[in-house]
């Protein structure tokens, strides 16, 4: 049936896993629909619309070796990426993480592979959340991802941070099932770095340490190949460069990061 602008059109039932990503993804390999469904598969529990729409995840469900932090991080992944906005557009924006008028919700949604967030640096954001600034945001991200700004505080469930993947972005940046697979695995690793950097000194003082020492041309070539942040604070340069130089080498990290607890 065609509805026309005005009538009470039913809202269309959520989409599973398997139709988000082929609705928003284009995988240039001649098996997307194989890709999709080997995915939906291996990171969701339950079938179709049975599946719920975000779910919990173990880091090993994407080869990822334990990390201290583990046990004090809640993990999630999204069926639909537009829960990726819903849940930090505008964390990130508060944050200073990136330009809102170089980046929208949709850009999140289709190019970011994960995220982290922890409970100590929320500080402020719902304060921020009422400020001219956070109610146009919020207004953005609900016109956008139609789910609206989901209360992350609420989301730690008690943790003290919240990781979270969003596969459906990874299978738009990348092709294959194995290299969505990796995606996913770096971008758990890269996450719980910084997790590990707010709740630890020393791998902090390490990371504002590394950025210091790298040449020019060091610094340019890590800029040009991670362009969506803003590099020119020293905060988001020294957190950005440790979780990038150590997201393939999680036991270098976790050697560094031994006196963490
Ligand atoms: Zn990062």
């Amino acid at each position: 049936m065609l509805y026309s602008v005005g009538m009470n059109a039913p809202p269309p039932p959520p989409l599973n896993f398997k139709e988000n990503c082929l609705s928003r993804v284009h995988i240039e390999e001649n098996r997307p629909a194989e890709t999709c469904e080997r995915l939906g598969a291996h990171l969701f529990v339950g079938e179709g619309l049975l599946q719920e729409q975000v779910q919990e995840l173990k880091p090993a469900q994407v080869g990822a070796r334990a990390f201290p932090s583990d046990d004090v991080t809640r993990f999630l992944v999204f069926q639909n990426p537009m829960f990726m906005p819903a849940y930090v557009y505008c964390y990130f924006q508060f944050r200073g993480w990136f330009n809102p008028k170089e980046f929208s919700p949709d850009d999140l949604a289709m190019r970011a592979t994960g995220f982290s967030v922890l409970g100590t640096e929320l500080t402020g954001y719902t304060d921020w959340l009422k400020t001219k600034d956070g109610v146009h945001c919020a207004a953005r991200v609900k016109e956008s991802s139609n789910i609206g700004v989901i209360d992350i505080a609420k989301e730690l469930q008690g943790k003290k941070a919240l990781v979270a993947l969003n596969p459906v972005g990874a299978a738009n940046v990348t092709s294959s099932y194995d290299s969505i697979m990796r995606d996913l695995w770096l971008t758990m690793n890269h996450e719980r770095i910084h997790v590990l950097q707010a709740n630890c000194k020393s791998i902090n003082q390490q990371s504002h340490l590394l950025w210091k020492v790298l040449s020019k041309e060091e610094r340019a070539k890590m800029i040009e190949t991670h362009g969506n942040y803003d590099w020119t604070k020293s905060e988001v340069a020294a957190r950005e460069n440790l979780a990038y130089k150590f997201e393939d080498k999680s036991d270098d990290l976790l050697e560094l990061a031994k006196d963490c607890k």
